[in-house]
C-alpha cells in the first residue's frame, strides 16, 4: 500500500534531516520544521534566497555556484558548507539536492536533504592536522614514513625509481645562539617554504626533525634528483630571510644534502641511512653541497 499525502508530510516534518524545496526559478519555497529549528529562523526569512544569509562567508561563493550550476544542468548535487545554527555557531552541513519531475516528466524544481556532519568533517581536519608539522607547515615525520612505505611498495611492484633527498641547515645552532630561538623558527619556516615551492605536485616534502628536511621524489631519475637537490640548495643560499621582530635585519643560510636511490631490498631505514651518509659526506666537504653514496 502506498503512503498517502498526510503520511509523507509527517515523515518530512519529523525527519532529523533538514529538507528544502525550490521551484523552477531556483528560489526556495519550502523548509521543513527541522531546518527552521536548526537555523532558528522563520519560513518567511528562509524562502527565496533568504537561507543563503546563514551560509558561512568563506563557503558562500562555492555553495551558491554549485547550487546554480547544478540547477542549470538539472543535475543532482552533493556539497558541504557551513550554515549558521540558531545559537550563532556555524555547523558543517552535507546537502544533497535532486531535480524533481512531475507525472508528465516535466522538470519542476529541486528537493534537498541536509545533515549536520560537523563531527565527521572536524575529525577529518584533525586527521590532516596530525600529518602536518605545526611550525613549518609541511608534512611531519609520521606522514613521511607513511608515504615512503607506499612508494617503496609501488617501486618494488612496478620497478619505478624512487629517490629521497635529506637536507640539513648548515650551522643552524649559530643562528639560534646569535639571534635567538624565535629567529631560528622563522628561518626554519622560510627554508621549508622554499623547499615546498621548489618541488613538483607529485613529490612530497616534510620535516624529518629539528633542522632537517626530506624530499621524496617519486618516479625520478638519478640525474634529475641531483638536479632538484641542487636547485633547492641554490635557492636557499640565494634567499634573503627578512626578520622584523624588535629590530629589522636579514640573514641567509645554506643547506647540505644527501640523496639515496631506492634499491629493491631497501627498507625505509636503509633509504634514510644512505641519505644521511651522503649528508655526512656533504658536511665534510665544506657544506652547502649535495652528495650521495653509491655503494653503502
Ligand atoms: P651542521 O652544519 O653540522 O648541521 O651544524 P648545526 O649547527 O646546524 O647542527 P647541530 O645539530 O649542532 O644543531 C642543530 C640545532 O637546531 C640545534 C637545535 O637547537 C636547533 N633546532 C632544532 N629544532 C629547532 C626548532 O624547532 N627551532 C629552533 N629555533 N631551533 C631548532
Ligand atoms: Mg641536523
Ligand atoms: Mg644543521
Amino acid at each position: 500500500m502506498e503512503l498517502d499525502f498526510k503520511q509523507y508530510k509527517l515523515i518530512v516534518e519529523s525527519t532529523p534531516n533538514m529538507i528544502w524545496r525550490a521551484g523552477l526559478d531556483a528560489k526556495c519555497d519550502y523548509f521543513n520544521r527541522t531546518w527552521l529549528t536548526f537555523t532558528g529562523r522563520t519560513m518567511e526569512q528562509e524562502i527565496g534566497d533568504g537561507w543563503t544569509e546563514g551560509v558561512h562567508p568563506d563557503d558562500y561563493d562555492t555553495c551558491v555556484r554549485i547550487y546554480l550550476e547544478s540547477f542549470a544542468k538539472k543535475e543532482s548535487f552533493e556539497m558541504e558548507y557551513r550554515l549558521k545554527r540558531f545559537d550563532g555557531n556555524y555547523r558543517w552541513i552535507n546537502d544533497r539536492g535532486v531535480p524533481v519531475y512531475d507525472d508528465e516528466g516535466v522538470f519542476i524544481g529541486y528537493i534537498g536533504s541536509c545533515m549536520d556532519v560537523t563531527e565527521k568533517v572536524e575529525g577529518q581536519l584533525f586527521k590532516e592536522q596530525a600529518q602536518i608539522d605545526g611550525l613549518c607547515n609541511i608534512y611531519n615525520r609520521y606522514y613521511l614514513d607513511r608515504i615512503l612505505e607506499h612508494y617503496i611498495e609501488k617501486s618494488r611492484e612496478e620497478g619505478c625509481c624512487l629517490a629521497i633527498i635529506m637536507l640539513d641547515i648548515d650551522n643552524f645552532k649559530l643562528v639560534n645562539d646569535q639571534y635567538g630561538h624565535n629567529v631560528g623558527d622563522i628561518v626554519l619556516r622560510q627554508v621549508a617554504a622554499v623547499i615546498r615551492d621548489s618541488i613538483r605536485e607529485n613529490d612530497t616534502c616534510g620535516r624529518y626533525g629539528g633542522e632537517e628536511f626530506i624530499v621524496v621524489l617519486n618516479n625520478t631519475s638519478q640525474s634529475h634528483a641531483l638536479e632538484v637537490a641542487n636547485r633547492i640548495r641554490i635557492k636557499i643560499a640565494e634567499k634573503t630571510i627578512e626578520i622584523n621582530i624588535t629590530e629589522s635585519f636579514s640573514i641567509s643560510v645554506t643547506v647540505s644534502g644527501g640523496i639515496s636511490f631506492f634499491r629493491e631490498r631497501d627498507s625505509i631505514i636503509d633509504l634514510y641511512q644512505r641519505a644521511d651518509q651522503g649528508l655526512y659526506s656533504a658536511k665534510h666537504s665544506g657544506k652547502n653541497c649535495i652528495k650521495f653514496v653509491d655503494n653503502a
